[in-house]
């Protein structure tokens, strides 16, 4: 347990669970215990709202319902769980058409982080470009298979990617594979599309470009709160790989469901490796779903919903004293701790005093600070975190 500076002293129990605490983060690598582990590990914890988590709750109930109605209620959901799935062509076809694709160009993951290391593997051979900071997986699944570079984000441009900046970069580095996450994880910041737009036709045609829309839901451009994916741009970029993964915006991680666009030839390669049976029943169910009309109109609700309540929150976390909040189109903010504080005795102070969870920073590389990232989760539970951080960050 670090050293206490400001925040006051913890009881001898909560001192025990604290400890408890650091050894399952340390446990957990370059990811968070997940709640699961918590309440299993940690049964005297009192977990009232995971904000480490970052994903629509009202996405995750309207999936629940339909699975309510459509599986549990009807008798349905015994054949999702006695028999195969359909393969993952078939279910890459079903997608495609929703996205306006030919199914040729379309690829289906067990989570998008089968996708990322299939494509990471598959697609680099001599060196990446990340930006930083960063989805840990990016470079994780690169290292000491070809090099690493990085682009480092700079919190005086509230990590800001500059276009013109970051293709001098590539020109310097010479990369063959380059991520950009859009929204970023964990800071937020969003690309505009034409700026995107630009990176991606300025880059060498043999460079390959993987662009992770895994936020993309949240972020907007105009008060309708429109979508702005650059899937179309596939059609006319062989070297574009857009990855999604559907655990944030659908709330339903548990399930594993992703998917990537990209050229033909390059879904080819990789379905020399397998990936027959790689997705399950309940993911086809959730695409399915995903592929139709009016849940694509009840789902729109509830997203807009939440971006308009998500905004709320960052305003009202702007007014919390002793900390800075970095703009963010994702539903999460990169929250930095300024003063003499340090983010994971803030975290262990949530967490035991208020139950309210959220992310340390301090395992990301290239974030100079102590930073905390805070999902944002619905009116009710944004409050609460509110409150825990306010009760928290006051006393130092
Ligand atoms: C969470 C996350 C993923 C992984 O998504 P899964 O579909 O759950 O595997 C991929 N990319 C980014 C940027 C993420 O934050």
């Amino acid at each position: 347990v670090g050293q206490r500076r400001g925040l006051r002293e913890l009881s001898a129990d909560e001192a025990v669970i604290a400890d408890q605490l650091t050894k399952l983060k340390d446990e957990a690598g370059s990811h968070s215990p997940s709640l699961l582990t918590l309440r299993q590990q940690l049964p005297e914890l009192e977990i009232a709202v995971d904000a480490c988590f970052i994903s629509n709750p009202y996405a995750t109930q309207l999936f629940l319902d339909h699975l309510q109605r459509e599986l549990i209620d009807t008798g349905a959901i015994r054949d999702v769980l006695e028999f195969y799935p359909s393969q993952n062509q078939v279910i890459a076809a079903l997608l495609a058409e929703h996205l306006g694709i030919g199914p040729e160009w379309l690829f289906v993951g067990n989570g998008a982080i089968e996708i990322i290391q299939a494509v990471i593997h598959n697609f680099a051979t001599r060196r990446v470009l990340v930006t930083l900071p960063t989805f840990s997986s990016y470079y994780e699944f690169a290292e000491g298979r070809v090099d690493v570079v990085f682009h480092t984000l700079r919190k005086s441009d509230e990590f800001r990617l500059d276009p013109d900046e970051y293709l001098a970069k590539v020109a310097e580095t010479d990369p063959d594979l380059v991520v950009l996450i859009n929204p970023n994880n964990p800071d937020g910041s969003y690309l505009p599309y034409e700026d995107l737009s630009r990176i991606i036709a300025g880059l060498p045609p043999d460079v390959t470009c993987v662009v992770d829309e895994s936020f993309i839901h949240f972020a907007f451009e105009d008060m309708n709160l429109d979508i702005r994916s650059v899937v179309g741009e596939c059609e006319h970029r062989p070297n574009l790989v857009v990855v999604k993964s559907m655990s944030k915006d659908f709330g339903i991680a548990g399930i594993r469901a992703g998917y990537a666009v990209m050229h033909p030839e390059r879904i080819s390669s990789l379905l020399c490796n397998g990936f027959l049976w790689n997705s399950n029943g309940l993911a086809e169910y959730f695409f399915r779903l995903y592929c139709r009309d009016d849940f694509v109109a009840q789902y729109d609700i509830v997203r807009k919903q939440y971006i308009l309540e998500t905004q709320l929150f960052y305003r009202q976390l702007e007014k919390l004293s002793g900390t800075r909040v970095y703009p963010s189109m994702a539903n999460f903010a990169l929250v930095e701790i300024l003063g003499d504080l340090d983010a994971d005795e803030v975290v262990r102070h949530l967490l035991i005093r208020h139950g309210v969870y959220v992310r340390t920073c301090s395992d990301k590389i290239g974030l100079e600070g102590q930073y905390l990232r805070v999902a944002s989760r619905g009116l009710r539970d944004n409050q609460r975190i509110l409150d825990a951080l306010d009760d928290v960050l006051s006393e130092a």
